[in-house]
């Protein structure tokens, strides 16, 4: 494997052999009919023989849910809205922020503060006014998935977080229903088809979800804009092919993109027998408590945080009274350089995990730890502990609670 593909190849079950691509029958009965107008806007896919009028009219019946309407769900929903599809369901409970339109590009500068929901409702009928679109202004959860997803053929994955992937996965298997994954991390993207009737489902390529803190979301590790329009797009390219059963959909297989190396490459994934929901003796017979199978910080990070941990307000109260402490910034240089607290000590993370941070903290003042929003410092801040700091603290928060309540002339990211 690719060096930089480190960061997941640890936790997936793929197999490195020749892989094979598989059809799958279409997914969807054709409309009846389409319109004049329609064979006009969609004449482009209708002298493609492999589409014609068969494979449009399947499109046109097509109810296909997007959940999320960010990085990933913005070029999808563009593009699904522009093929035809019939039906596009939206959900997202987050609204605009100037921080997305970077990459989210289904938003505009006018869309900021509005609910990223009805900001993609407004745009997708700006592209395509045949396409009914139903928002869901709310978080995807146990309680709401199974009958939201019950109304749709399909379901376009553009999350970022784990628990919901999780989430995403099981309802569909559960309903029987296919999805089409997509993954997005600076230079990196990955996206494959997930139909457990057909093929592995994603518990069956990542067992487990990686320990709290391992992997940076987006947030934290940051994203080429771009990598979302070449994920997102493959996303609803198989999207199209499951729906009107055209060509070889990524079922079986997990498609791995490399930005900088402007690299494609598919491997196999297997279904796995033991898998606790897809295989021969499901475990998982119904939904789970997904943000505690997650985990947001580690049960270290959360022991050794209880008690410990400070306001951003009080840092700024023992720096003023010029108090004993020594202020460590545990974020990458890129992010010291965007924003920092005045006097913090740059050291990242990695340094602290190798060990050899440890010898740079003095022994006689006590050690107050910072990162941009406080779980990476919690993290820091158990190993600290366990190095025999015992008086150590972290900020929570982070920078960003230190710009809103110290310095909210400085910027955030
Ligand atoms: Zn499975």
């Amino acid at each position: 494997m690719h060096h930089r593909a480190g960061w997941f190849c640890q936790w997936a079950r793929i197999s490195i052999t020749r892989e094979f691509a598989l059809s799958l029958p279409p997914l969807v009965e054709p409309a009846a009919e389409l319109s004049a107008d329609e064979v006009r806007r969609y004449s482009r896919h209708l002298i493609i023989p492999e589409i014609g009028m068969t494979a449009q009219k399947r499109l046109k019946n097509a109810k296909v849910l997007c959940v999320g309407a960010g990085g990933l769900g913005s070029p999808a929903l563009l593009y699904l809205a522009a093929a035809g599809v019939g039906t596009l369901g939206v959900i997202d409970f987050d609204v605009v922020e100037e921080s997305n339109l970077q990459r989210q590009i289904i938003h505009g500068q006018s869309d900021i503060g509005r609910p990223k929901a009805e900001s993609a409702r407004d745009r997708v009928a700006e592209v395509n006014p045949n396409v009914k679109v139903v928002t869901y202004v709310e978080h995807l959860d146990s309680d709401n998935v199974m009958e939201i997803f019950a109304q749709y053929d399909l379901i376009v994955d553009g999350t970022d977080n784990f628990a919901t992937r999780y989430l995403v996965n099981d309802a569909c298997v559960l309903l029987g229903k296919p999805y089409v994954w997509g993954s997005i991390y600076r230079f990196d993207g990955q996206a494959s088809v997930f139909w457990a009737e057909y093929g592995p489902c994603y518990r069956c390529l990542y067992p487990e979800p990686p320990p709290p803190g391992m992997v940076p979301s987006c947030a934290e590790g940051g994203v080429l804009g771009v990598l979302c329009a070449s994920i997102g797009s493959i996303q609803v390219n198989e999207a199209i092919k499951v729906i009107t059963g055209v060509g070889e959909p990524l079922a079986g297989r997990l498609m791995i993109y490399d930005a900088l190396e402007m690299s494609y490459r598919t491997v196999k994934v297997r279904k796995d027998p033991e898998c606790p929901i897809c295989g021969k003796n499901p475990t998982i017979t119904e939904l789970i408590d997904y943000e505690a199978f997650c985990g947001t910080v580690s049960a270290d990070a959360q022991q050794a945080a209880s008690g410990s941990t400070i306001t951003a307000a009080e840092l700024k109260a023992m720096l003023d009274a010029d108090d004993d402490i020594f202020l460590v910034d545990v974020r990458e240089p890129n992010e010291y350089e965007i924003v920092s607290i005045p006097g913090a000590v740059l050291i990242p993370k990695d340094q602290f995990l190798t060990g050899e941070a440890l010898s740079r903290l003095p022994q006689d003042r006590r050690i107050v730890l910072h990162c941009k929003s406080g779980a990476r410092s919690a993290e820091i801040l158990a190993v600290v502990k366990d190095a025999g700091f015992a008086d150590a603290v972290h900020v929570g928060g982070g920078v960003l609670a230190w710009v809103s309540q110290v310095d909210p002339t400085l910027p955030v990211y």
